[in-house]
């Protein structure tokens, strides 16, 4: 079934290519035998008037050399490979090409009026043959009298020889045409129909699941193209399976560390390890685990509904004062590490059109981290700074930095560098991820400078608002 339109096709075109050649072989053959009787019959009607006036003058009465008439006859009888006959008005044969001279023949039921209008006619003219001729005929006439006529009798079969011949061209040349029309659907086939088949044997595969399979057309053309595309898609896939995989797996694990402290700290309560006057210890410890797993959760829904489109809800406002308020909502933790902010703004209020919230959770993430990753006393320093028709806002930190080989991975979903491990014990590592998301989300860019041991700064940019 799978190939049924491609052999339709090829039935289709032999078929066509027989009927073509039936239908070229009779259309032309009885075109080709009438034009042939046509033709001949016209000249030998001219050959047949040329001898009937050198008989004329004989019948009328005129001193004419017979025997030279009877020799001219035989001559151009030999030269027309034809037969011909001198006969009187009662249908007696008087010369023949044929025959040494006089015939004497009598034709039964001679009637020269039986061709009718034409000069000629085809048949054994009147049972004298006993095959096919054409037979042309032309009165002898003379002192306004019709004394007999001259009859050229051509066979048939001499005619069919040379529309044969003719014919054999035609069928030649439609036999090339076939052929060339055979290369033509070679072609089509190797370049088409070979590399289409191929196309669905790949489509198959990866609905089958396969998604290794790398569909075998190199071709520079449009297939080659979407045999191209299909491969690159299976590649997509396929590593959106490994993410999605290891995504898994690193939710699992990140789920499964807080869970089992939690399990841990109260078994030991339960079965009395930690007595009573330690609960509020442990039991501190177990809320903040739980604390981990509803941030992990809430990390997880917020990268959600960052993946379905559509999402933002921007508006006009001033970045400068919400950088000013979530650097504010830390002040606690800072004043705890004793660190201070250095915030520098180009103009005291700068617009930008952005989603509030998103952008709210955008600094929030990074105040956070520049604030877990620096050393105490530090300064936190944050800028805003026009360029053109964007708005850039940097974070700076002086503390750990991020080591050259984790770089480009800190975007990653789960991703915490080793450094970050010993003095973040807490962290979700989908912060940036979520960063990440959110400004791409707006059509914008972020990115990092670090140096190990010295600092990181993060910087983002957002359009500026065009409504004052
Ligand atoms: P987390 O919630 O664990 O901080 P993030 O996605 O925000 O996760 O960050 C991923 C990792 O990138 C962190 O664990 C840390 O290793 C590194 N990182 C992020 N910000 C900084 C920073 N300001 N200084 C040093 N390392 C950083």
């Amino acid at each position: 079934m799978k190939h049924s339109l491609y052999y339709k096709f090829i039935l289709g075109y032999l078929v066509f290519g027989l009927l073509g050649f039936a239908a070229v072989g009779t259309v032309s053959d009885r075109m080709m035998r009438e034009h042939l009787l046509e033709e001949k019959a016209e000249a030998l009607y001219d050959e047949a008037n040329l001898i009937a006036s050198s008989y004329s003058g004989f019948y009328s009465g005129k001193k004419q050399d017979l025997n030279a008439a009877y020799s001219q006859l035989q001559a151009v009888a030999e030269f027309l490979r034809a037969e011909i006959w001198v006969v009187n008005r009662q249908g007696v044969v008087i010369v023949e090409s044929r025959q040494s001279n006089r015939s004497g023949r009598v034709i039964e039921g001679f009637d020269p009026t039986a061709t009718g209008n034409r000069s000629y006619c085809v048949g054994r003219y009147f049972n004298q043959f006993n095959y096919d001729v054409l037979s042309v005929s032309a009165p002898i006439t003379g002192n306004y009298n019709t004394y007999g006529y001259v009859v050229v009798h051509l066979p048939i079969r001499q005619i069919q020889e040379s529309s044969n011949r003719a014919l054999d061209v035609v069928y030649i040349s439609t036999g090339i045409l076939f052929i060339l029309s055979l290369i033509i659907l070679l072609i089509f086939t190797k370049t088409v129909y070979i590399p289409l088949k191929k196309i669905t044997e790949g489509a198959n595969e990866y609905a089958a699941g396969n998604l290794d399979y790398q569909i075998d057309v190199k071709t520079h053309d449009e297939i080659g193209y979407l045999a191209a595309t299909l491969n690159y898609m299976s590649d997509e896939l396929n590593k959106m399976e490994d993410y999605q995989k290891t995504f898994i797996a690193n939710v699992s694990h990140d789920f499964r560390s807080p869970l089992t402290s939690i399990k841990g700290y109260l078994e030991a309560i339960l079965d009395g390890t930690i007595p009573p006057e330690m609960y509020e210890k442990y039991l501190t410890r177990v809320l903040s685990e739980t604390d981990r797993l509803t941030k992990l959760t809430q990390g997880l829904l917020t990268l959600n509904t960052l993946d379905s489109k559509g999402y933002l809800s921007r508006s006009n406002f001033d970045i400068n004062r919400v950088i000013k308020d979530t650097a504010a909502s830390f002040e606690v933790i800072c004043n705890q590490k004793n660190l201070t902010f250095d915030l520098t703004f180009s103009d005291s209020i700068q617009m930008v059109y952005a989603d509030l919230g998103k952008i709210q959770q955008v600094l929030y993430n990074l105040i956070d981290n520049a604030i877990k990753f620096s050393h105490n006393d530090a300064t936190i320093y944050i800028q805003t700074s026009i360029r053109y028709e964007k708005v850039f806002i940097s974070v700076k930190d002086t503390g750990i930095g991020i080591p050259k080989d984790s770089v480009k991975k800190i975007w990653e979903r789960f991703y915490k560098t080793d450094l970050s491990r010993g003095k973040d014990k807490r962290g979700t590592g989908l912060g940036l991820s979520i960063v990440k998301e959110i400004i791409q989300a707006h059509g914008e860019n972020i990115d990092v400078i670090s140096t190990e041991g010295v600092g990181s700064e993060f910087i983002f940019t957002l359009p500026k608002s065009t409504s004052l």
